[in-house]
């Protein structure tokens, strides 16, 4: 049997990134970078007043006071044509260009104006500011981003921020990765779609929202093949459109040692070679991966175990960092934390066992608990999780030892 390790990497010896695409920055929310974007301008573009107020130069400030003369209204998006000698002041408007000569804006609060209130041009305007100092208010150009500078790496997932950012650096088309399709396909008999009722010996199909779920979280484009029966027939059918269309299928069920686990038959049948089936793994040991290759196309297919839990736990190890891969982005690893009590492993198999990190993922006293978890079927104790702390071997684990600890 594979180990976890050895089953990752086998796996992504199939994985490449695949390729990009143009879009509209508009549409890219959630997209992965697929270029570095550098920017085209400085960010401010110009020294900037951060509040309305008067740009003054402190040489003309005795005891924190000033009575100046106003040369010139700036408002945001004018620019000035005045330069301040002694004695003067321009009123100045938040986001507008600093004036030759200034060093400071006093905000308006501190001046015999209302906020709001526009001076006259000519007047003395009082300004009180205690604690004056020079470049007070003002955004330096260029401080924020520079022309020409690396803003964005490919690689990056676009969110509102990022969108923000492109926005600000003129970029309206950009390089993105073609979003993985990935399908999912529930199988078993017992299984009811999740508006009915379920009857005697039946549930609901919970993995296939699950999965869906996962796809999406993970920046992948689902493909819900909603349920399979537990027959020959019924599996080829839906198989056989994943096949032609998808980068990844997931099934789950079907691939234990049951008399009605035709998964990997089926799968064979159709022309996907197995790569391996189970791993030493809990949750998780049936796991099932092949890989199907024609002219056109490439199939990773994944037979996850049919339990709620070893599916999502197969998910986390094993299709996670495919997609990451094939986004040509970096996967998570495991982080370390200390036990915050002692916990017993049975089996012989890495166990990786729904916990709560408590504290900051940041700090190195990190402690993580594992929770009281009812087994693979258990799926509701994975509510309270927010991290798989990972067993290596069986026994007594103390209150303090450190593991490896996947984050969720
Ligand atoms: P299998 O791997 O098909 O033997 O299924 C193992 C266990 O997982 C059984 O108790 C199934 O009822 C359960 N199971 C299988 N598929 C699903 C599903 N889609 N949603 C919820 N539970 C499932
Ligand atoms: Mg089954």
């Amino acid at each position: 049997m594979k180990t976890v390790t050895e089953a990752q990497s086998l796996v992504l010896q199939y994985c490449q990134r695949l390729s990009s695409c143009e879009v509209a920055a508009a549409e890219a929310l959630g997209l992965v970078l697929a270029e570095d974007v550098i920017s085209d301008v400085d960010s401010p573009p110009h020294d900037k007043s951060v509040v309305d107020g008067f740009a003054v130069r402190t040489a003309d400030f005795v005891e924190g006071k000033g009575r100046l003369e106003v040369i010139e209204i700036i408002t945001a998006g004018s620019v000035p044509t005045k330069a301040l000698s002694a004695g003067q002041t321009s009123q100045i408007m938040t986001g507008a260009p600093l004036p030759t000569g200034a060093d400071a804006i006093v905000i308006v609060e501190r001046s015999n104006l209302a906020r709001g209130e526009l001076a006259k041009l000519a007047d003395l305007i009082e300004l009180h500011e205690p604690k004056l100092k020079p470049g007070q208010n003002i955004m330096r150009r260029g401080i924020a981003m520079q022309q020409g500078e690396q803003v964005l790496a490919s690689g990056t997932r676009l969110r509102a921020v990022e969108l923000g950012i492109l926005a600000e650096v003129g970029r309206t088309k950009i390089a993105v990765q073609r979003r993985p399709v990935v399908a999912v396909l529930a199988t078993g008999d017992e299984l009811v779609p999740p508006h009915c009722k379920p009857a005697a010996g039946k549930i609901r199909n919970s993995n296939g929202p699950l999965l869906v779920g996962m796809v999406r979280e993970a920046d992948a484009a689902p493909y819900d093949l909603g349920i399979a029966l537990d027959t020959a027939d019924s599996l080829r059918e839906k198989i056989v459109t994943a096949l032609a269309n998808c980068d990844l299928l997931l099934l789950s069920g079907g691939v234990s040692a049951g008399v009605l686990d035709l998964v990997p038959t089926v799968l064979a049948e159709l022309g996907v070679v197995e790569v391996f089936h189970q791993v030493s793994l809990k949750p998780g040991k049936p796991l099932w991966f092949g890989v199907y290759e024609n002219d056109a196309r490439r199939c990773l297919v994944f037979g996850l175990p049919g339990n709620p839990v070893s599916t999502f736990v197969s998910f986390t190890l094993f299709v996670r960092p495919v997609l990451d891969r094939l986004l040509g982005r970096p996967t998570l690893q495991p982080i370390i934390a200390r036990l915050s009590k002692a916990h017993v492993c049975r089996g012989d198999r890495s166990t990786y066992w729904p916990s709560r990190l408590i504290g900051d993922e940041a700090d190195a006293t990190r402690q993580v608990e594992p929770l009281n978890w009812h087994g693979s079927g258990d799926l509701r104790t994975l509510l309270n999780a927010n991290a798989l702390a990972i067993f290596e071997t069986a026994g007594e684990h103390p209150a303090g030892e450190e593991v490896p600890i996947l984050r969720l």
